[in-house]
């Protein structure tokens, strides 16, 4: 057997009503045997009580989430330290300094990284420049 909350689309009525199975639910509405303990209306469905849903989520889950994200968030702040030690911030220059080293051959000790639109990088692209693309998290402790 299985309960259901019931909800009438008609007059808004909540009642709960067993059945055999979810199949049964689906048997009696079909045969149009399932109707509103109130009007008598056969529009009525299932009420799916999402907040409770919500309610029920262990919170291990939510903690694990959360911890993955941190996870993550930690490795991209250690790449961005990296980075930060190896390369040379250009800022909003990239797009001008990707293409000066490329051209003049310009001979650079470090690496460079900043910031360049997503068709300025195109155009760097057909040019035959090779750039990254990298996840970046701000820091807001510094
Ligand atoms: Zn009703």
């Amino acid at each position: 057997m299985i309960k259901y909350n019931i909800i009438c689309k008609e007059c808004d009525l909540n009642f709960d009503s067993w059945f055999a199975s979810s199949k049964d639910f689906e048997k009696l509405k079909s045969k149009k045997l399932l109707n509103c303990h109130k009007c008598n209306s056969l529009n009525v469905e299932k009420n799916l009580m999402a907040p409770k849903l919500i309610r029920n989520k262990p919170d291990n889950d939510l903690k694990k989430e959360l911890k993955k994200h941190s996870v993550i968030k930690n490795k991209i702040k250690d790449y961005q330290k990296f980075i930060k030690n190896n390369f040379e911030y250009v800022g909003k220059n990239f797009t001008y300094e990707a293409r000066s080293i490329h051209y003049n051959e310009k001979k650079k000790e470090k690496g460079i990284y900043g910031t360049a639109s997503l068709k300025d990088l195109k155009e760097l692209k057909e040019e035959g420049i090779d750039t990254q693309v990298l996840p970046w998290v701000e820091d807001k402790n510094n």
